[in-house]
């Protein structure tokens, strides 16, 4: 049984900091098993923070203190008081400097947070709390120091990096040399960062808009130097792109990107040198496919442009995480719909949210954008604070207009430029630079869970009259019972019978923006002379579910006439849903499973619409995810939404065959690859058919996937059709189609990632002996977080069906491995055992046994504080 329960941090309990600390001095003696960290600390007393001399508190986890000394007076042990993870220094003067030795273990490091090796190389990741792994420090973000770096290391790890810029190296005793950094903007511990491995590196330049030249280098073992360009090119736009959209330039001589194997996050902004998941920057055509790609150029530009909403404006704490990253999100979409289709973005941005975010505000670990408590910070990395902390931004960005959020973020950036500030700040600088009150706005941080609207209209014929109602509510989360009205922008368009936009004033605007304050609240639209039909939320101008009793013939008029391209998808999506809801309803009941010739007629003419990009098609094809149609139920019956959906790919795949066919036909041309925005949909669509056309299984559609596979000359396609054959192709083909694979890629780690994920998350009956397989193969390493994501993660979060079986062993299994997992790297345990937190949700036999794998977790011993949390959290 675990000992003690990890205590609560709550946000009304925050204090300025006693102490500051102006210059950190850092010297590294890089050793696999005993590093030596040397660290000189500039202190004084902080102003702002009262009289007296109170102790100084130093965070530390995992560290053997050597020595600690103040202004060279090495202290006795009764000068401070060693507590669990930290120290208490008594002071008696209020500038000093404080000298602290520690060593540490990277090697046996496997929480990927602090000092660890990987692969050989070393390297750090700090946010949140990773630096207190390194050495004693006060370790919380409003704490900003300018930090110098000496790394001393063997020959054998030539290349010696930390944050800012070079200023002196050379040779040291032995076959060892140093490399001395420094970094001129003061910075919070949490952007530290340290890198040292035998690296090659790609070299760029940029010039910036007043003409300084900015040497970019990415750093990545030699066998990996041809997958760098794509992200050099990407961080080249990115740069590019902050200058003309936010008059934001790059500060230092020298931007370093470094890619590695074993890594908790994405990537991670440190000033100047980027750490990367190699997963999330190494690219080529034939192993990356184009949603790689396409991902690659968007963390790319998210960690550059960190480099302002993030490093030069930092969080005052955690609670304001949303500060930088809800920001830095919205930044990072809109530079990747000015690089791609912005529609297409749109589209698979607002999925991910209702279909993940969404089940998290309906979850047992809701929480507001800015939570009010936490016990871990790492489980607070969510995607209510990154995605719906962006939808925020964009909101605010909608109110005002792109020139009034311009006029906001420059006096963000004027007025905090080197501080660390709140979510407050961000929206009072909006608020001062336009002359707003966006005071109830502010709800949006406070306030956790999904509102809900419901619209309902009225036509009055004689005045000419239209009436939109709209009433809000937000359901109660934890901790949160009663909701107060979020003031809400409300993006819409009325169309006649013809399918023409309406004119909604004197000026021929054909869109506006209601802003919903009120519980209820009643809009007017006169001198119109028909009843119009109403496009709400248009673009997705606001995070919430929103209700309206569409008939099926006016989703399909919105479907083909709507000019707003992303609520021509959503009527397809709510179309989908409303069959989808009717066939789990017959299922249910033993009825006869049927799909509206309506449905498939509409389906028929997308395909044939030659006026369509085909971006937009591909997206109009694909049917719900069951995820997603589990989040839209109130109670998630898994079986029948697996026969539900089943069913209806099943019945459009049959209708639709020879359409499909020759849409497939039409798009297979071969030709040299290209990653064009022309090129990337047309293989997006042209692997929808082939998807349709396998789910027959006939021998007909699965030669076309076998073809594909043998012949592609890009991962895109490659990876498409090796799916669609393990689905649905009998073993002997699936088996051999797999062994290939392997043996072609088994070198190249991204690929191998790939292909395990690909296996985990087939809907074949029974696959979870294979996933059980997987995990016994000498390529999968738990100490691998991608890998771990790949398989375990690819099972739980990708696999639906199989997952959710009714007999219970995909939670069992699933158990087991987190109990496993949570002793090597409790950040990633956390993260894989969402699924079943999410019992209340499902119905009959299923709760149950989630809650049985929960209990089985909570009592299997001592949990880390990570997944204690969420366990906890989630069986209350
Ligand atoms: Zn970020």
């Amino acid at each position: 049984m675990r000992h003690a329960k990890p205590s609560t941090i709550y946000l009304k309990d925050y204090r300025v900091p006693d102490y500051l600390v102006d210059n950190t001095h850092l010297h590294f003696e890089l050793k696999p098993k005993a590093t030596l960290v040397k660290s000189r600390l500039k202190i004084r007393r902080n102003p702002a923070a009262g009289e007296g001399l109170p102790p100084l508190f130093l965070d530390g986890v995992d560290l053997i203190l050597l020595s600690i000394a103040i202004d060279g007076a090495l202290l006795s042990p009764e000068h401070y008081e060693k507590m669990p993870q930290r120290i208490l220094v008594a002071v008696d003067k209020p500038e000093f400097f404080l000298d602290i030795q520690t060593c540490i273990n990277p090697e046996d490091n496997t929480t990927l947070e602090g000092l660890y090796l990987s692969n050989g190389m070393y390297c750090t990741q700090c946010e949140a709390e990773g630096f207190r792994r390194i050495t004693f420090y006060p370790d919380r973000p409003d704490i900003m120091s300018k930090f110098t770096t000496t790394i001393v290391a063997p020959k054998e790890y030539p290349v010696l990096l930390s944050n800012g810029n070079e200023i002196s190296r050379g040779p040291c005793e032995g076959d060892h040399h140093y490399v001395t950094w420094e970094d001129p903007f003061a910075k919070p511990a949490y952007l530290f960062a340290l890198v040292a491995g035998n690296l090659q590196h790609l070299e760029d330049c940029f010039i910036t808009a007043s003409g300084r030249k900015v040497k970019l280098q990415l750093f990545t073992e030699e066998k990996n130097i041809n997958k760098g360009d794509h992200a050099l090119r990407s961080l080249k736009n990115a740069m590019r792109w902050d200058e003309a959209v936010y008059g934001r330039e790059y500060d230092l001589d020298i931007f370093m990107i470094v890619a590695v194997d074993h890594f908790n996050m994405g990537a991670m902004e440190n000033k100047g040198l980027n750490i990367f998941n190699s997963a999330c920057v190494l690219a080529s055509p034939e192993t990356a496919t184009d949603a790689t790609f396409q991902r690659i150029e968007s963390i790319v530009g998210h960690e550059y442009f960190h480099n302002w909403s993030g490093n030069r404006v930092t969080c005052r704490d955690w609670f304001q995480l949303s500060l930088k990253e809800g920001f830095t999100v919205f930044r990072d979409a809109e530079f990747s719909a000015d690089m791609n289709s912005r529609a297409v973005k749109r589209i698979e941005d607002v999925s991910l949210l209702r279909t993940n975010q969404f089940a998290e505000d309906a979850g047992p670990m809701a929480h507001p954008v800015r939570p009010d408590s936490y016990m871990e910070i790492s489980n607070f990395y969510t995607l209510t604070v990154y995605e719906k902390g962006a939808e925020v931004v964009r909101m605010i960005h909608t109110l005002l207009g792109p020139r009034g959020f311009r006029k906001g973020s420059d006096l963000y950036f004027e007025r905090h430029d080197g501080c660390a500030v709140t979510c407050e700040d961000f929206v009072r600088a909006m608020e001062d630079a336009n002359q707003v009150d966006l005071v109830q706005f502010r709800r949006w941080y406070s306030q956790a869970g999904t509102p809900q609207l419901t619209v309902t209209d009225y036509f009055d014929e004689t005045l000419g009259t239209y009436v939109l109602t709209v009433r809000q509510s937000c359901p109660p989360t934890p901790g949160q019972r009663e909701k107060s009205p979020f003031h809400i922008p409300l993006k819409l368009g009325l169309l006649d019978k013809n399918g023409n936009e309406l004119v909604l004033d004197g000026q021929g605007t054909t869109q506006c923006i209601l802003e919903v304050t009120e519980a209820e609240q009643s809009f007017e639209f006169t001198e119109l002379s028909e009843k119009p039909l109403p496009s709400l939320l248009r673009d997705f101008s606001a995070p919430v579910k929103i209700d309206y009793p569409y008939s099926i013939d006016q989703l399909l008029f919105l479907m083909s006439n709507d000019s707003d391209i992303f609520n021509r998808w959503d009527a397809s999506q709510r179309l989908a849903f409303l069959a989808l809801s009717d066939l789990q309803q017959a299922y249910r009941t033993g009825g006869v499973l049927q799909l509206q010739p309506e449905l498939i007629a509409a389906y028929r003419s997308v395909l044939l619409n030659r006026d369509l990009e085909p971006a937009l098609v591909a997206e109009l094809l694909q049917l719900p995810s069951e995820q997603s149609i589990a989040e839209a139920s109130v109670h998630i019956d898994a079986e029948a939404i697996v026969a539900a959906r089943e069913f209806a790919l099943q019945t459009l795949a049959e209708a639709l065959f020879s359409e499909f066919r020759a849409q497939y036909t039409a798009l297979k041309v071969r030709k040299s690859f290209s990653l064009s925005a022309k090129d990337i949909a047309e293989r997006k669509l042209k692997n929808t058919c082939l998807l349709y056309l396998c789910a027959t299984e006939t021998a007909d559609a699965l030669a076309l996937a076998q073809e594909q596979f043998d012949t592609a000359n890009n991962m895109t396609d490659k990876a498409a059709a090796l799916s669609v054959l393990i689905n649905h192709a009998g073993d002997k083909q699936v088996n051999a189609a797999i062994e290939q694979f392997y043996q072609c890629w088994k070198e190249d780690a991204q690929v191998v990632e790939l292909w395990f994920g690909q296996q985990s998350r087939s809907s074949r009956r029974g696959n979870l002996s294979a996933v059980e397989k997987l995990i016994q193969h000498p390529a999968f390493d738990l100490k691998n977080p991608n890998r771990v994501r790949a398989v375990i993660g690819g099972f739980a979060k990708g696999n639906f069906s199989q997952f959710h079986r009714s007999d219970g062993s995909g939670f069992e299994f699933l158990a087991e491995q987190v109990i496993t997992l949570d002793k090597l790297n409790p950040q990633i345990a956390a993260q894989q055992v969402i699924p079943i937190t999410r019992w209340k949700r499902y119905t009959g036999d299923l709760a149950r046994k989630m809650k049985i794998a929960l209990k089985k977790i909570m009592d299997s011993g001592d949990l880390s504080g990570d997944l204690y949390e969420v366990v906890s959290k989630s069986l209350n």
